[in-house]
């Protein structure tokens, strides 16, 4: 699983640091998804002992929690999927008219945080302009498909 790679991730990065070899660069820190949001976490050096248990990547989303409507969203998405086969993609905001008819604008960002979600979970990719993009720091439209046979 994901999880192990970034174990192992972590155990040299703290090895480095026992060193004092060299710095160390963003890029070599563990990341991992929070489970509201589903925007990657940096590892950072208040969370040494504890970067197992945390699970979120801001108070806010840590208050917001996840509900039955975001739940609802990563069903919609995943079944909208499933009702269209070839790599088709749909746009979050197709997730949220399903789950709510009117006012389903106010799910829009609920329904982008599912897709990211289910990123995390290996289930579906983001793309923009049909390549898949890194959900964290994808700004602008985004399309959902089903991920394909499982890569890492
Ligand atoms: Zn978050």
């Amino acid at each position: 699983m994901l999880a192990r790679g970034r174990d192992r991730r972590l155990s040299a990065l703290e090895s480095v640091a026992r060193d004092g070899s060299k710095p160390i660069g963003m890029r070599e820190l563990p990341t991992k998804p929070c489970v509201v949001c589903g925007r990657d976490i940096t590892w950072r050096k208040k969370w040494e002992r504890s970067w197992e248990q945390v699970k979120y990547c801001s108070d806010k989303c840590r208050r917001a929690g996840l509900g039955e409507l975001d739940l609802a969203l990563e069903a919609a998405i995943l079944s909208l999927l499933e009702g269209r086969k070839g790599g088709a993609t749909i746009c979050p905001s197709e997730a949220a008219r399903a789950v709510r008819g009117e006012g389903w604008e106010s799910l829009m960002e609920p329904a982008r945080m599912a897709a990211r979600r289910l990123v995390a979970a290996g289930r579906v990719v983001i793309t923009q302009g049909g390549h898949v993009v890194d959900p964290s720091t994808a700004k602008g439209p985004i399309r959902v498909r089903l991920a394909g046979p499982k890569t890492k």
